[in-house]
């Protein structure tokens, strides 16, 4: 039975341990933090419990899905999302809500978003290559700097133009034609086997005790099977030889060296610091593009208030230039027993930061008062309610996607592929923008690949369709239980029937034969029957086919005159069917698209 040696438990680290346990495989992970999660942890500070932001469970891709109901069961819970955004004084629903954005900022604000909206539209920056670009001509200049840019530079702590428009292409995919029309058609609120489509913008699955519970219970199986986590090492070396990693060397918290030997490696830690701990090292080259990832940090301000109930969203996006926090996290909302005392409340500040800003070195009490003002100045809370509070701070929380970093990982990501037995996965371990889904994904295929599968964890969120649907079943309503929808055939057949293009040409001539050897038949067999007044209703037609009458010369005068009205008729017919259901399906995906990039800031 192979060994493997995993570098890193959060939901990578632990999902190839669980994967490789079911393929009979023997991991061990080793994680220099004391806690198991990553970032998706669940810090417990006196009872009340709290994430690293606050961590949505929601995927569409159905094998995570199962992997989450797999290792939590009953405790995986169904929740409502509400959040808004806190903009001038006044809240805002996110995603936002055309009549309540409108009361709140003014009918001449809105007047000016519609036209800035317009503009944007019909004169689109051909330039596309960062996301102030990306998003201005999608949203228009004005709702561009009134709801994007303010968060968004607090969240990456750079102008919104040197930040890659790579992570927005990557997070809102454009649905497809097909897509799009097949949700306008058979809509987006039952499929045809009863079962609900819901979206999940609106709700999202959430562990009991939050996200750290998921991964502890993962802990716990993998132990279950024998197989160990080894709690306080970090990895700082990994020797190798002839393409081949042979040993991970790390320290303990208590500083001894523990040096473990394997048949594969993977590897969750940071891109660079993998990079940094090869031993003999890469090329120059190679270093040099892993000293070029950025990574921005985080950390999160708690505090415990004397309050019942504060507000009522999950969290609240905090666009207010005035105040540095970028976010607030309400626990109990996303789970009640996230308090320990329902007459209690904790708020989690976000406050997104470099290592190097002095704010990432002030003391917890500083922190803490700072985050007691700001939460006064915007009307949340009186200082003298506050009863607690701490701070967690969590270093390289989002991997930055600058204008340099798709060179730097591809130079990186060529050498990696020269080791045979190593593998590099999850979030900050491929220097992608993933979600918890996302990074265990590229996990299973990691573990998958030792046994002999030839997955490309590189293409995960890349190449992968990312839609925001699932179904719920509605016999299990306590349960997100999400596939990805798959339409019945029916309609996949009615829209192939109904967009399919008439050709002009082909219906013109078809409607030009069939007009003219229609009045030609009805002439002559007028003529043939003969009488004292032969066809005297169909002559009526010389009104619209000149100098046609109930003879034998008129017969082939009509014939031509209908063959060629007939033509133009068919032809226009074809080119107006056509050109309406172009503008049609112009307007759907146009719709569709648009509620697809709803929920963007979710994903800056
Ligand atoms: C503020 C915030 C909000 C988020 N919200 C959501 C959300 O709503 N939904 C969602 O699905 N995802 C969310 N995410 C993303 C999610 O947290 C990550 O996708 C996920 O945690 C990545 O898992 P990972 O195992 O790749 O990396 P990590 O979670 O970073 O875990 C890596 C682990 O490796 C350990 N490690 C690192 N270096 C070493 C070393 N040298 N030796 C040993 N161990 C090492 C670390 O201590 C850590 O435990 C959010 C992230 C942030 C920062």
């Amino acid at each position: 039975m192979s060994n493997v040696l995993i570098a890193g438990a959060g939901p990578a680290g632990l999902t190839a341990a669980y994967e490789l346990s079911k393929l009979g495989l023997n991991p061990t992970v080793l994680e220099a933090d004391d806690q198991v999660g990553g970032l998706s942890r669940t810090v417990n500070y006196r009872g009340y419990r709290f994430d690293i932001g606050g961590h949505r469970f929601f995927s569409k891709v159905p094998l995570i899905n199962q992997l989450w109901e797999e290792m939590l069961r009953e405790d995986f819970l169904v929740r409502p999302r509400l959040s808004r955004i806190y903009y001038r004084q006044k809240y805002f629903d996110y995603p936002l809500k055309a009549a309540n954005a409108l009361a709140g900022l003014g009918p001449i604000e809105a007047m000016l978003i519609g036209l800035s909206y317009t503009k944007a539209r019909m004169f689109p920056q051909a330039d596309e290559t960062n996301f102030e670009q990306w998003v201005v001509n999608r949203f228009g200049e004005r709702l561009y700097e009134i709801f994007f840019k303010t968060y968004t530079e607090k969240v990456w702590g750079i102008p919104c133009n040197e930040i890659s428009a790579d992570w927005a292409a990557q997070r809102i995919k454009n649905l497809s034609l097909r897509e799009a029309i097949k949700n306008a058609l058979f809509g987006s609120g039952r499929a045809a086997d009863g079962q609900v489509i819901t979206t999940l913008i609106d709700q999202f699955n959430y562990p009991r005790f939050g996200p750290g519970q998921m991964w502890e219970r993962c802990k716990d199986l993998l132990a279950s099977r024998g197989h160990e986590t080894v709690q306080g090492v970090k990895v700082e070396r990994l020797r190798h030889r002839h393409g081949k990693v042979e040993c991970m060397y790390g320290t303990s918290s208590n500083g001894e060296t523990v040096e473990l030997g394997a048949d594969h490696f993977i590897s969750t830690m940071p891109l660079r610091e993998l990079i940094l701990a090869l031993d003999p090292p890469p090329p120059e080259k190679v270093l040099q593009a892993a000293n070029y990832l950025r990574y921005r940090d985080y950390l999160t301000v708690v505090l415990m208030v004397k309050r019942e109930e504060i507000f009522p969203d999950n969290w609240i996006y905090i666009h207010a230039p005035e105040v540095k926090m970028g976010r607030i996290q309400n626990y109990k909302n996303w789970s009640p027993v996230m308090v320990p005392d329902s007459s209690r409340t904790s708020l989690g500040l976000e406050y997104f930061l470099w290592e190097k800003d002095e704010e990432w070195e002030w003391s917890q009490d500083r922190l803490i008062k700072l985050g007691i003002e700001e939460c006064t100045r915007i009307g949340l809370i009186e200082p003298s309610e506050v009863e607690d509070g701490t701070v967690v701070r969590m270093k390289k929380a989002y991997p930055v996607y600058d204008q340099h970093y798709t060179e730097s990982v591809d130079i990186i990501r060529n050498y990696l592929e020269t080791f045979a037995n190593l593998q590099t996965v999850g979030r900050n371990g491929l220097h992608r923008y993933n979600n918890q889904d996302h990074s265990m994904l590229t996990a299973v295929y990691a573990a998958r690949n030792i046994v002999g599968e030839k997955n490309d964890v590189w293409s995960v969120n890349t190449e992968m369709e990312y839609h925001e649907e699932v179904r719920q079943s509605s016999t299990k309503g306590d349960r997100l239980t999400p596939q990805r929808v798959a339409p019945p055939e029916t309609a996949e057949k009615v829209i192939e029937a109904a967009f399919a293009k008439l050709d002009p040409l082909a219906m013109g001539v078809a409607l030009g034969v069939v007009a003219s050897l229609v009045l030609f038949w009805a002439t002559t067999v007028l003529l043939l029957k003969g009488g004292p007044v032969v066809g005297p209703t169909l002559g009526l037609l010389d009104n619209f086919f000149l100098g046609y009458s109930v003879t034998w010369s008129g017969a082939f005068w009509g014939l031509a005159q209908a063959a060629f009205g007939g033509f133009a008729l068919g032809f226009l017919f074809a080119w107006l069917r056509n050109w309406s259901l172009t503008a049609y399906a112009f307007l759907v995906q146009r719709s569709a698209e648009a509620k697809e990039r709803g929920d963007l800031l979710d994903k800056v």
